[in-house]
C-alpha cells in the first residue's frame, strides 16, 4: 500500500527554480486562509517533467505549477484544458479531477489583476507588447478580453513577432474559442524599432531582458504623457527596462511582482476554491526584500 502524505501537499516544477517565490506567497496565502500545507520547489532535467510530473500526483500531489521551461509540455500532458490554457498554449497550473489531469494558464489573468491594482485604464488602451515568448503569448487574450484596442507585438527577433501573432489568431480557430471581443486587426507585430510608429498608453516587458541587466532597445518616443510602463520581471530594485522607460517620460513604472502574486492567487483558487489577500500579501513580499537590504 503506498503511503500518502497526511499533510496537504503542492509545488513548483521548473529548471531553474531555486529562485522561485513561489513557496512564500503560497504559505503567506496558506495562512492567511488557515490553512496548513506544504509547497515545495521541484527541479526537474529537462527530459524529465513527463516522469516526474505524474509521479508527483501519484505520490498524492494535489496541486502543481509549472515554470520555465516546462509550460508547453504541461499544456500537452493536460488531458482537460481550461479555455484560458487553450488561448495560451501553455499550463501554468495542474491539478487532478476525477483522475483527469486539468491544466490552466493563470498568468494572463494576473497580469491583468494586477493592471486593474495599478488602475491602468484596459478598456480602449494602446498596448506595446515586447516579447514573444511563453509569457507574451499568454497575455495576449486576457488584455484583449479585458477591452484593449489594439496590442502591437514587437521583438528582437522580428520573425518570432509575426509567428506569435499568426499561431495565437490560429490557435483561437484551432480551439473555437470566443474571438467576438476583438478582430485580427487588434493585433499587429514587428521589429522593435516599430513600437515607434505608435504611442502606447501600457509598454509591457515581457522578455527576460532585466535578468540580463539590459532593457530592450526601443525607440525613445513611445510613451504617452501619462503612459504605465510595466515589467514582468521583478525585484528588489526598478529594473533595467524600468529605469530606461522613466528616462523616456513614462509617467509609472512597474514590475511584476504583483503579476506573480495575483498568477499565484488564481491557482490557489482553483486549487483550494479559497481568494487569498493579494494586496496584503504584495505589501509583505516588499516589506521583506526591503528588510533583507537594510
Ligand atoms: P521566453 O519564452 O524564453 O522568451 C524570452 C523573450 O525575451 C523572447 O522574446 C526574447 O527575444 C526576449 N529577450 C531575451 N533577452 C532579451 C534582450 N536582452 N533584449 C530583448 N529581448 C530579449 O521567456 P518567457 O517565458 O516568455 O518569459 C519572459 C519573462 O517574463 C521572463 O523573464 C519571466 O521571468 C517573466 N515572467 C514573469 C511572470 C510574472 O508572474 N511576473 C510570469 C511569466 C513570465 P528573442 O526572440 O529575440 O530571443
Amino acid at each position: 500500500m503506498t503511503d500518502f502524505p497526511t499533510i496537504a501537499r503542492y509545488a513548483v516544477i521548473g529548471n531553474p527554480i531555486a529562485h522561485s517565490r513561489s513557496p512564500d506567497i503560497h504559505q503567506l496565502f496558506a495562512a492567511q486562509t488557515q490553512r496548513t500545507l506544504e509547497y515545495d520547489k521541484i527541479l526537474a532535467e529537462p527530459d524529465e517533467f513527463s516522469t516526474v510530473m505524474p509521479a508527483f500526483f501519484e505520490q498524492g500531489g494535489l496541486g502543481l505549477n509549472v515554470t520555465v521551461p516546462f509550460k508547453q509540455e504541461a499544456y500537452v500532458l493536460s488531458q482537460i484544458l481550461s479555455a484560458r490554457a487553450a488561448a495560451a498554449g501553455a499550463v501554468n497550473t495542474l491539478w487532478l479531477q476525477n483522475g483527469l489531469l486539468h491544466g490552466c494558464n493563470t498568468d494572463g489573468i494576473g497580469l491583468v489583476r494586477d493592471l486593474n491594482r495599478l488602475d491602468a485604464q484596459l478598456d480602449g488602451a494602446q498596448v506595446l507588447l515586447v516579447g514573444a515568448g511563453g509569457a507574451a503569448r499568454g497575455v495576449l487574450q486576457p488584455l484583449l478580453e479585458a477591452g484593449c484596442a489594439h496590442i502591437h507585438i514587437v521583438n528582437r527577433t522580428e520573425r518570432r513577432a509575426h509567428e506569435l501573432r499568426e499561431g495565437w489568431l490560429s490557435a483561437l480557430a484551432d480551439h473555437g474559442l470566443p474571438s467576438t471581443h476583438f478582430d485580427e486587426h487588434a493585433l499587429s507585430a514587428g521589429s522593435l524599432l516599430s513600437a515607434g510608429t505608435g504611442s502606447w498608453d501600457i509598454v509591457i516587458n515581457a522578455t527576460a531582458s532585466s535578468l540580463q541587466g539590459q532593457a530592450p532597445e526601443l525607440p525613445p518616443d513611445i510613451y504617452r504623457p501619462d503612459s504605465l510602463a510595466y515589467d514582468m520581471v521583478y525585484g528588489p530594485e526598478d529594473t533595467p527596462f524600468m529605469r530606461v522607460a522613466r528616462i523616456h517620460g513614462a509617467a509609472r513604472c512597474a514590475d511584476g511582482l504583483g503579476m506573480l502574486i495575483e498568477q499565484a492567487a488564481e491557482s490557489f483558487y482553483l486549487w483550494h476554491g479559497l481568494r487569498p489577500d493579494t494586496q496584503a500579501t504584495l505589501e509583505t513580499m516588499r516589506a521583506t526584500w526591503s528588510a533583507a537590504r537594510t
